[in-house]
């Protein structure tokens, strides 16, 4: 073989999708149904409460190959209600239509964890979706900061409008940390989804698990009067998280 022929030779998407972390057996991440969740490797953002910074780099060595996962899935068929892709920030890996499709073939119902990072990618699998979880960061003006990453807002905001348009059930869910948000942007960014015109919205109380940043609280609870105010925004809202402590 030529080495001109070898430039044009591409492995098949199951060689090239980053797979940081499975979970065969979720209770959590797709509110009444019992999943499994693939962790996908990268993310263009920093949030200092990110949970999985390990999954961040795509340049991570340990990987699980696509063949455990699909005999993972075959195994489980029984005892899952659908599959879902999380990460890290999924839509980052250009392998994720085709592992869609493939889970799909599955027989599987196919949820997607997104913080809405790259809209253009998020557009193309919508079509292919029957949840999404959407991670609403904080009102326009704070999400550069809150990310690390200028242009996040204008990112986010596309992304929302594509989900809503969609039909696709879904969830915005904001996490509440007092350092890294106000109550004023918690309550904008809401409005926000309101206006939207999001199905169901959660206020996710921060949890410490995972998270490496070294300079933030481990403890941070919304007010009630917070919550009242953005309870009464939606039909369906939901308090997510420890509660104790919280007076409501
Ligand atoms: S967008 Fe999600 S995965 Fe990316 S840094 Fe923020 S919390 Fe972590």
């Amino acid at each position: 073989m030529t080495s001109a022929a070898h430039a044009f030779i591409v492995s098949p998407w199951t060689a090239r999708i980053r797979i940081g972390a499975f979970n065969p057996a979720a209770e959590h991440d797709w509110p009444g149904r019992r999943t499994a969740t693939l962790f996908l490797h990268g993310c263009p953002w920093r949030c200092a409460y990110c949970h999985n910074p390990e999954l961040q780099s795509r340049s991570s060595m340990r990987l699980l190959s696509w063949e455990k996962i699909a005999t993972e899935l075959a195994t489980h068929r029984h005892t899952i209600d659908g599959v879902v892709f999380s990460g890290g920030e999924p839509t980052a890996d250009s392998c994720l239509p085709d592992a869609i499709l493939a889970v799909k073939g599955m027989g599987f119902a196919v949820g997607l964890h997104t913080s809405g990072a790259y809209p253009e990618r998020l557009e193309k699998v919508l079509p292919l979706l029957d949840w999404v979880g959407f991670d609403l960061k904080s009102d326009y003006d704070g999400y550069d900061t809150l990310t690390g990453a200028p242009g996040s807002a204008a990112r986010a905001t596309r992304s929302a409008q594509l989900i809503v348009a969609s039909g696709v059930t879904h969830e915005f869910r904001l996490t509440w940390h007092h350092e890294l948000l106000s109550e004023d942007a918690a309550l904008l960014a809401a409005h926000f989804a309101q206006h939207l015109g999001a199905q169901r919205f959660v206020l996710q109380v921060f949890r410490p698990e995972g998270v490496t940043h070294p300079a933030i609280a481990a403890h941070s609870l919304p007010s009630a009067d917070l919550v009242e105010q953005i309870r009464g925004l939606f039909t369906d809202f939901e308090l997510r998280g420890e509660l104790c402590g919280l007076a409501i």
